[in-house]
């Protein structure tokens, strides 16, 4: 890994190198927090997590060949390099940012309430079309995932692709002086994490953080049909891309056509140019990621056909809208994650669906004092989106089907409070030729429903 020897990991995170003089120089191939993960001559950094402490796996990776380890204590005759940090959690990052400084290649960085892994696949997708591209694996997105990411990153990789994601202040902060953007992307400004962002000004606020570290020659790209980004003028000189589906911005789409549960199709404009261009998977939202990527390919200086293709070319990631076409059913597994405003999205994909409309909704976590109120929104949506039969679980999800009954008695709705009890009675509740929509925070692991739906 360029420039990564001891001695200068050491430094990068005000380490103290106890060891042999002469293995000071030798770089690292590579980094893991995963002791099962060791390659030779590797770096261990043993995280002391609530269950498990990884320092109790050092003297097995440094037999797997590992090259040193971090240790937030001293070792005691350890007969291997080893460089003392007050904190392994710390030490990480300090050590990607360092890495990535070595590099010196663009980073696009991706931030926003919702769409952030979508639209960094996406944006990967369309990159890859000229760059080798690395991109975030699934959602390793917080203080620990993106330096893990980082580490993945090559000598001979082009751009990276970063998602960033938040809870509180102060954590942008701290990713943006990791990952130092030269591009950063705001998906939108929506109604999560409210428990410690208050409302979505405080969202806003901890997103933009981001801004503090962008290229000062780089570029924000934001959303611009998002009623809180479309605010944001500029930033110490950088003025915003703006996307959406306004004439007025700079990125556009109009001739927006739903191809039912296959995709989208619209044309994309951007300055004089314009092309048509299908989205292989359903939802508006997915206009949204697919502007967000054109505008960041047209900055790393991509043909339109290349855009085109890499759009074209996005494959859809499990959880998050993935098809599964049993010999019964076809369901929607958009159980990764769910908050008010992709709930909503998906409902509005699930109305173009053929056969019986079936929604299996469940809680969404972190609501803030509002959590009632903003299931029962969701419940108002569901009522009135054409859907068939409505499937509500969780305690919170009560609340979702008292309204949504309320706003369309002629709507088939069931409440089971018990995820347990819903998954033994599910078999009675679906019919053949139904599209399922599975959908509900990640906490109420509906993968299991999933899972079960393809065996009955
Ligand atoms: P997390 O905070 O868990 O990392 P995320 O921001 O990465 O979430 P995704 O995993 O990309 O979000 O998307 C979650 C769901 O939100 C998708 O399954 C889809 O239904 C919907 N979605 C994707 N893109 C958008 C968008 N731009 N706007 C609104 N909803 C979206
Ligand atoms: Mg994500």
């Amino acid at each position: 890994m360029k420039n990564l020897t001891l001695a200068n990991i050491a430094k990068a995170c005000g380490g103290v190198y106890h060891g042999p003089e002469n293995k000071k120089d030798i770089q690292v191939s590579s980094i893991t927090t995963d002791s099962r993960q060791i390659q030779p001559e590797g770096l261990f950094v043993p995280i002391a997590g609530e269950r498990v402490d990884g320092h109790t796996f050092i003297p097995q990776v440094m037999e797997k060949g590992a090259l040193a380890t971090l240790s937030e204590r001293p070792l005691e005759g350890a007969q291997y390099p080893y460089i003392q940090v007050q904190s392994s959690l710390q030490a990480v990052k300090d050590i990607a940012e360092f890495y990535l400084k070595q590099l010196g290649i663009p980073v696009v960085g991706i931030t926003g309430s919702v769409g952030k892994t979508s639209t960094k696949e996406m944006i990967a997708s369309v990159l890859k079309e000229k760059y080798k591209t690395l991109k975030t694996q699934g959602n390793f997105n917080n203080e620990l995932g993106l330096p893990l990411t980082v580490f993945r990153l090559r000598e001979d990789d082009q751009i990276a692709v970063l998602e960033m994601g938040i809870s509180d202040f102060g954590e942008m902060t701290r990713l943006a002086k990791i990952a130092r953007p030269d591009t950063c992307v705001i998906t939108n400004i929506g109604t999560c994490h409210l428990e410690f962002l208050g409302n979505r000004d405080g969202v806003l606020k901890a997103k933009t953080e981001i801004f503090q570290y962008v290229n000062p020659d780089g570029h924000i790209v934001l959303n611009g049909d998002d009623d809180k980004l479309c605010t944001v003028k500029e930033y110490h000189g950088i003025k915003p891309v703006f996307f959406g589906m306004d004439q007025g911005l700079p990125v556009y789409a109009d001739e927006v056509k739903s191809l039912g549960l296959k995709g989208m199709s619209c044309r994309i404009h951007m300055g004089e140019e314009s092309f048509p261009v299908k989205i292989p998977m359903p939802g508006q939202h997915m206009i949204y990621n697919a502007l967000a990527a054109a505008a960041v390919g047209r900055i790393y200086g991509l043909t339109i056909p290349q855009i085109c293709q890499g759009i074209e070319s996005y494959e859809s990631i499990s959880g998050r809208f993935h098809m599964i076409d049993t010999e019964k059913y076809l369901i929607v597994d958009d159980c990764y994650n769910a908050n008010p405003m992709s709930m909503k999205a998906s409902l509005d994909v699930l109305k173009d669906a053929d056969g019986r409309k079936v929604a299996i909704l469940g809680d969404m976590g972190e609501l803030g004092e509002d959590e009632i109120a903003l299931h029962e929104g969701v419940g108002s949506h569901a009522a009135k989106c054409g859907i068939d039969l409505l499937i509500c679980c969780g305690s919170l999800s009560g609340y979702m089907a008292q309204k949504a009954k309320q706003d369309n008695p002629s709507l088939d709705v069931i409440y089971e409070p018990d995820r347990e009890a819903l998954l033994s009675k599910i078999g009675s509740y679906v019919k053949e030729g139904d599209t399922i929509l599975v959908k509900a925070s990640h906490f109420m692991h509906f993968e299991e429903l999933v899972n079960k739906l393809q065996k009955v």
